[in-house]
């Protein structure tokens, strides 16, 4: 099957014959015809899949068909990311998938000036891609409308819906029109998630191109039972031995981050750190200077697990193991992307034994366990109950912690906005639903 079977019209497909796409992906091949034909839907595919396309590409022939001569600006699709990097990523792609359309797109983030983005708004535009926070900001000074909003998408939904953004999407729905297309597309969704998500999307079409949870066959993986004081210096062999020149090393904390940056660079293996913690400047300039292979290693918290498309990266370290084991898929995902081939490596120490476990039982897999002469041992001992209890609550804490940095709101403008919510233009229907949702959280995970 061609692109051109699936009904879209002449400039879009002269656009994505420049992208260099000759055959839609799977999951392309199942969600534009569902979009199409004006669905809601939860869409579960493995990462590096084409979802960007699946979902942009049926909303800007909709929009398109729509238009009229003197085509006029207005807000009609809103897209929702977790982090500002998937946030720019996913303009740069609609921005090359309309380019022979009329439409014009913004991209709305923290960390960097507000005028702008104001200015764009004011002009004018068709398509938001935006991260919660400062979409809020926005919304309480006023200098966005949300009102016309027919499509609502949230990319990497299940982040979207869990315990660290929950209440913000809960707000800005508030603000959009109830009557509206909406999309969520992720590549891990936990049960909860799906229930929460269906009470918001109007008869959802549920597509799974990929058993959901599942990894991608493209990404070996591979784990190595290593001590914990001796991890960096394992990293440093593995990274001097093997001359992998274009690595992603995982860390649990933006500390932790910075501190293996220094170690490698100091045993002369150039690094970068992404997290946080680091102004928008400096995340930028590191995803940048790792695309174009000026350092060898991006060390990252969690913000790059999601969604980023680094062309080719051939391998991707965990460090250490995420505490939510969603988070290794989407780690992982990093690379094996478009069809080519990845692997992933993950240093293992005794307290994430359980971790481990967790990630193997979610994805349904036995990841092979790899001995290296002089660093690693045979057995790890296991994690007791203690530290179980212990480490899930941190996970929840985790979570919540990383996701604030990316919405950077101030409080005022919170506090302005929660009496305009009065004002607003539809009832919040399922609140009821989200609030037991997270009632329910709590209870687990405190
Ligand atoms: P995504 O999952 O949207 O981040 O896309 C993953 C990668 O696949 C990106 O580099 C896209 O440019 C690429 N891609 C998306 N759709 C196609 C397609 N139909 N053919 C070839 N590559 C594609």
């Amino acid at each position: 099957m061609s692109f051109s079977h699936l009904g879209l019209n002449p400039n879009i497909l002269k656009a994505i014959k420049e992208q260099g796409y000759t055959t839609p992906t799977p999951i392309q091949k199942q969600a534009i015809p569902i979009v199409l034909e004006k669905n809601d839907i939860l869409a579960a595919a493995q990462t590096g899949t084409g979802k960007t396309a699946a979902f942009t590409l049926p909303l800007l022939e909709i929009m398109n068909s729509k238009k009229n001569k003197n085509h006029k600006h207005h807000i009609r699709a809103l897209i929702l990311t977790p982090t500002r990097e998937l946030a720019s990523q996913v303009a740069e792609n609609i921005q090359s998938y309309s380019k022979y359309l009329p439409f014009k797109n913004v991209v709305i983030f923290g960390g960097v000036g507000i005028n702008p983005q104001k200015a764009a708004l004011r002009k004018g535009v068709d398509i938001v891609i935006a991260t919660p926070g400062r979409l809020l900001d926005h919304i309480s000074q006023k200098t966005i409308d949300l009102s016309k909003v027919d499509f609502l998408v949230l990319d990497e939904a299940d982040r979207m819906l869990d315990m660290g953004f929950i209440h913000d999407i809960k707000r800005i729905m508030t603000y959009i029109p109830k009557h509206r297309q909406t999309l969520l597309f992720s590549a891990t969704f936990s049960e909860e998630i799906k229930s929460l998500s269906k009470s918001f999307l109007r008869n959802p079409k549920l597509i799974e191109v990929a058993r959901t949870n599942s990894l991608s066959k493209q990404v070996s993986q591979v784990v190595h039972y290593v001590k914990k004081d001796i991890k960096r210096d394992l990293l440093a062999s593995l990274l001097h031995k093997e001359k992998w020149n274009q690595v992603l090393v995982f860390t649990r904390t933006k500390h932790g981050a910075d501190r293996l940056g220094e170690f490698l660079n100091k045993n002369n293996i150039s690094s970068l750190a992404i997290h946080g913690g680091k102004s928008q400047g400096a995340r930028t300039t590191a995803l940048r200077d790792f695309k174009a292979k000026k350092v060898r290693v991006l060390v990252a918290t969690d913000i790059a697990a999601r969604g980023l498309d680094i062309e080719l990266l051939p391998y991707v370290i965990n460090f250490e193991l995420p505490n939510v084991p969603e988070d290794y898929v989407h780690r992982i995902g990093r690379t094996g992307r478009a069809g080519n081939i990845g692997e992933a490596i993950s240093l293992v120490c005794d307290e994430e034994l359980q971790y481990l476990k967790d990630i193997e039982k979610l994805t349904k897999a036995n990841i092979p366990v790899k001995p290296i002469e002089g660093f690693t041992v045979s057995k790890l001992n296991r994690v007791d109950k203690k530290t179980t209890s212990k480490n899930s609550s941190r996970r929840n804490s985790t979570r919540i912690s990383e996701s604030t940095e990316t919405k950077n709101t101030n409080r005022k403008d919170r506090k302005t906005s929660r009496r305009e919510k009065s004002k607003t233009q539809e009832k919040f229907d399922f609140k009821k639903e989200i609030d037991t949702f997270i009632n329910k959280r709590k209870k687990v995970r405190v």
